[in-house]
């Protein structure tokens, strides 16, 4: 592995890389940057999001233009005004030691006066959108008839939203020498063409494989009647505490639609689509970076700006129509060296596609079962406990002490946790109690485990540990020297998670566990209340009675899903005061929450 230093940088960079605080370079900066460096050719480099591109073009490009002139040199092409914005920022940040560096920004929905007196100015580098920057040359207001470098930054990206005839009006108007880098994170036949009609004999760089999802994130789906759609969507959610996602829909219409919904029902949600202004989407944007807003539901076409690094889960709300935008939707999670999981909620009728987007990512899907209530009930109690035992004592409360402790006098120790945690654990209970199997079987029979012989466990680690399910699998496996399939239903949250074995090793469990020390503590598993989530043939709630015929009792049970979900709504509006949600009592009076991890 070499250092910036070895790839050829010169010193003002290396002087900027270092207060940014990069060690070494990526993969694709490793592959790309000496060789931009060293030739003046066409290149085409396929990379995910997140691996370091504008740094792979971004250093080259700066080390090559003449700061010490006011032509501009360089045109960067990306696809949105947050990504322009970005990829300036960069810029400006890795140039701060290029004296006389100009990089301006062109965008749509900004003044185009004040972008065209920027330029005036003498900008070496341009980066802009395909529809200002055309409308800007058209009226005269920037040349580019002198670039020598072009980058086509998320070149799928641009092409995908019809910037076509864009790009290749745009570039008629540079000279034909410059050369040209183009970036992208799949290879559709329309960034093939690009790459034949506009360079010349291009070197190809491939980070990973073409059109593969990074290895960061894991991808699971959920088997869903269509008319559960949302409250999946919101078992989810409340199975992951700390969820910090953006959810996909498939129109502006769903998306605003999801957005309010769950707004309504509590959670610190937002939407993002094409028919907010500007500011709107300014406003969601900077509140979902702050994570006021823990769940951003937004459209494929409104989400391609968001580059946000340690976002958890990304929910496909609904497939995409085209499959292909699957990899952009993951690539939003598991950025920056983090893991990350891309949750499809589908229907019976789309399962099929699941198959092809395997085909596509070259990954497997994991089929997993909705979380029960009673699940989602342990969980957010566990969480809760978690965040207690973690929280540092604010001595501010010292003052009080002597009222509350003559309060809780008769109280002894478990009275007292039992009472502090029913504040929270009730509101949930209550809500979940009864609630409905969400999960529809894939098939008529149900799968071989899970058929009520199997044991549901609680364990003290889970990703805060470095664990996710198949890392915590094999653990398992090897130190209770079990078989392949013997651990299963591994379902890792943040600082805890649950597993399930057939009852014949439930001994050879918990006996491993009596005095189990790893990494200096002990881990600690126990006996789960519920049994993990499928496989559940008694009826719930104690409403749905199963019997006659089985037509009969197909509509029968239609009917009382329906009643489910409105009791199951109405639960949360009444007797509860909506589960949790740290923001969705984001009153200004509170303290926001801050994130672990
Ligand atoms: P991409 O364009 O491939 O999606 P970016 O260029 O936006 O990726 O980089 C993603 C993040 O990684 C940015 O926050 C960037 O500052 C950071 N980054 C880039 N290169 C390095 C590096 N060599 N070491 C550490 N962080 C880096
Ligand atoms: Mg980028």
């Amino acid at each position: 592995m070499s250092t910036f230093q070895e790839l050829g940088l010169n010193a003002d960079l290396i002087n900027a890389i270092e207060d940014l605080g990069f060690k070494t370079p990526s993969e694709v900066q490793q592959k790309a940057i000496p060789v931009l460096l060293e030739e003046e050719r066409d290149l085409v480099t396929l990379a995910q999001t997140g691996t370091g591109k504008t740094a792979a073009f971004g250093f080259p490009m700066l080390q090559k233009i003449d700061v010490g002139s006011r032509t501009t040199q360089g045109l960067i092409l990306s696809p949105t005004r947050e990504l322009c914005l970005q990829i300036t920022n960069e810029l400006k940040n890795y140039g701060k030691y290029c004296k006389g560096l100009n990089v301006v920004a062109i965008y749509g929905g900004a003044s185009v006066t004040d972008q065209a007196k920027q330029i005036k100015k003498g900008a070496q580098i341009v980066v802009a959108t395909p529809g200002r920057m055309k409308d800007m040359i058209n009226r005269k207001l920037v040349d580019i008839s002198k670039i020598q470098y072009s980058v086509l930054d998320e070149a799928d990206e641009m092409l995908n939203m019809g910037f076509y005839e864009d790009i290749t009006s745009i570039l008629s108007h540079t000279p034909d020498d410059k050369s040209t880098w183009l970036f992208s994170a799949t290879m559709p036949k329309e960034v093939a063409t690009i790459a034949r009609d506009f360079m010349y004999d291009p070197i190809e760089i491939t980070v990973g494989n073409k059109n593969e999802s990074t290895s960061q994130v894991s991808h699971e789906y959920y088997l869903v009647n269509g008319r559960d759609r949302y409250l999946a969507l919101k078992r989810l959610a409340d199975a992951n505490p700390d969820i910090f996602s953006v959810i996909f829909c498939r129109t502006k219409r769903d998306t605003q639609r999801v957005a309010e919904k769950l707004i309504e029902d509590g959670y610190s949600a937002g939407a993002l689509h094409g028919d907010l202004s500007q500011n709107q989407r300014d406003l969601v944007m900077k509140a979902f970076r702050n994570k006021q807003i823990q769940m951003l539901v937004a459209t494929d076409v409104a989400a391609r700006g968001i580059d946000v690094d340690d976002i958890t889960h990304v929910i496909n709300y609904q497939l995409p129509d085209e499959i292909e935008t699957y990899t952009h939707r993951s690539g939003r999670t598991g950025r920056a060296g983090k893991t990350g999981v891309s949750m499809v909620i589908v229907a019976k009728s789309e399962v099929r596609k699941i198959k092809s987007i395997e085909r596509i990512i070259k990954k497997q899907f994991e089929k997993k079962d909705i979380p029960s209530g009673i699940e989602i009930c342990e969980v957010q109690l566990m969480s809760l406990a978690n965040k207690v035992h973690n929280t540092e004592v604010n001595h501010e409360i010292d003052t009080y002490l002597n009222s509350i402790n003559a309060l809780f006098e008769d109280t002894d120790k478990d009275e007292l946790i039992k009472k502090f945690f029913s504040v929270e654990f009730t509101r949930f209970f209550n809500y979940y109690k009864g609630a409905k199997d969400l999960t529809v079987s894939e098939s008529r029979e149900s799968s071989g485990s899970g058929s009520g012989d199997d044991v549901r466990y609680f364990i003290n680690v889970g990703r805060k540990d470095g664990y996710d399910w198949m890392s915590l699998k094999d653990f398992l496996k090897e130190i209770l020297e079990l078989g392949r399939d013997d651990v299963f239903k591994v379902d890792v949250k943040d600082s805890f998670s649950f597993f399930n074995t057939e009852k014949e090793n439930e001994k050879k469990v918990l006996d491993f566990f009596t005095d189990f020390k790893y990494n200096g503590r002990y881990v600690n598993v126990e006996i789960s209340e519920n049994k993990g989530r499928s496989g559940r043939k008694r009826s719930r709630g104690g409403k749905r009675r199963d019997g006659g015929d089985k037509s009969h009792g197909e509509r029968r049970s239609r009917r009382s899903d329906h009643s489910e979900n409105r009791s199951e709504r109405r639960g949360r509006r009444s007797d509860s005061p909506k589960p949790r949600r740290s923001g969705s009592r984001s009153g200004s009076d509170r303290p926001r929450r801050s994130r672990r991890r």
